[in-house]
């Protein structure tokens, strides 16, 4: 899957790992990250940990490399995503 940036970058999630992709995760889901790994080792399950992640409810995230825009949810369907750019950096 690709797509422009609005900066013009192609974002790409070709190569796997990659740093396009970023998964943005609640305290909340952390832990319950955390319990269904915990969940899945003790009971051998270890191909299926990479499930988690979306039972946990992290969100994904694309992320421009050159202007850090962030593209929330891409996979859901273009017209659904919601585009964050930097506004300040520092406080
Ligand atoms: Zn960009």
């Amino acid at each position: 899957m690709k797509f422009p940036c609005l900066c013009g970058r192609t974002l790409s999630n070709a190569g796997s790992p990659n740093l396009t992709e970023h998964f943005l995760l609640s305290s909340v889901g952390v832990e319950r990250l955390q319990d269904l790994i915990n969940e899945y080792t003790a009971h051998g399950r270890f191909t299926e940990w990479a499930d988690s992640w979306e039972e946990s409810g992290a969100i994904e995230v694309w992320k421009c490399s050159d202007c850090q825009r962030l593209y929330v949810s891409p996979k859901d369907g273009f017209d659904k995503v919601v585009v964050y750019k930097v506004e300040q950096v520092g406080i």
